[in-house]
């Protein structure tokens, strides 16, 4: 079996990497990123020159690229990998992406005689490089049981969810939760240090109480280092909340938690920090208030 894997970014690279040496045999395309195909193919992938020739040689596509026009341009676009994927192949696609489209991109492969799991992961980058990501999948329970060992070369968690999609609306749950809780985090930390207690402490003395949390854990401590690197980009996380708003739409969900993060990070992006990791919510409070956190 012959896997195809576009998109060798962030998370795609780490990914590909893993999946070689799990043993697969890869052949890997990233057309705005050729120095991340060259280190993917100097790891033991075959490097392709377009999406067409992967799609040309693989039972199994991967796509991870940023959000759904570009998975509808990798599968579908000039140099679509659909046009070249034999009927019986699967596309594992990984990305974060509106579950609307994930059924849309879905419904166009099964003319094709192609099928597809909506597969997108949390975790990041360092979770990517340990092989240890969660994937919320969506599709059928069949093709789940037969493509899950290949999900498990890169994670250490595979849940189905439900049909195409499912993975996708999970997705978007998680990164309400992720959001809110950074920006939880960012608040209190900042009403802390301006009422007079040092944030460490305050750290200390709640993560591991009912407050504690991953994020908390991950994040509070790069707040206190004024450590904005990413990690995840405060721009593809616009991204996924706009995905969370065409989503509640469609089903009449309320979300004034997503309307006022989205709000924030909107206005951290008018303010150049689009690039920087979601901890950068904690830039808003500074602006707003004049203080730097410190430790
Ligand atoms: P990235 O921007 O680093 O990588 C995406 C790659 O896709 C780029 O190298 C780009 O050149 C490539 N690409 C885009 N369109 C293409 C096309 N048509 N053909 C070929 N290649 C194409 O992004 P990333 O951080 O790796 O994220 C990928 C997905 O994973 C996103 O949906 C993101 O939301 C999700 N995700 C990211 C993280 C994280 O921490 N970075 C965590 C969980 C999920």
């Amino acid at each position: 079996m012959k896997i195809g894997f576009i998109g060798l970014g962030i998370m795609g690279k780490p990914m590909a990497k893993n999946l070689i040496k799990a043993g697969y045999e890869l052949i890997v395309a990233d057309k705005f990123a050729p120095k991340n195909v060259e280190e993917v193919a100097a790891a033991g992938a075959k490097a392709a020159a377009s999406n067409q020739e992967v799609g040309s040689q693989a039972d199994v596509l991967i796509t991870m690229v940023p959000n759904s026009p570009n998975v509808k341009e990798a599968l579908f676009g000039d140099d679509g990998a659909a046009k070249t994927l034999k009927k019986g192949a699967v596309v594992l696609d990984c990305s974060s992406i509106s579950p609307i489209a994930s059924r849309e991109i879905e419904a166009e492969l099964a003319k094709l005689g192609i099928n597809m799991l909506d597969c997108p992961v949390s975790g990041g980058e360092p979770k990517a490089i340990d092989g240890t990501l969660a994937f919320m999948v969506g599709g059928k329970q069949a093709l789940f049981d037969e493509y899950k060992p290949i999900l498990e070369k890169m994670g250490s968690s595979v849940v189905l969810c439900g049909d195409v999609g499912a993975g996708n609306v999970t997705k978007l749950c998680n990164q309400i939760v992720v959001a809110v809780n950074i920006a939880a985090v960012a608040e209190a930390m900042t009403l802390g240090q301006l009422a007079g207690v040092e944030p460490e402490k305050i750290f200390q003395a709640i993560k591991g109480g009912l407050a504690g949390s991953t994020v908390m854990n991950a994040k509070a401590p790069m707040m206190m280092d004024q450590n904005f690197k990413p990690g995840f980009r405060i721009d593809l996380h616009i991204k996924d909340l706009n995905n969370v708003v065409d989503t509640a739409k469609a089903v009449d969900s309320p979300i004034p938690l997503t309307q006022s993060m989205l709000e924030m990070m909107k206005i951290l992006h008018r303010d150049g920090d689009g690039s920087c990791d979601h901890s950068a919510l904690l830039k808003y409070y500074q602006k707003l208030t004049g203080i730097t956190l410190h430790h």
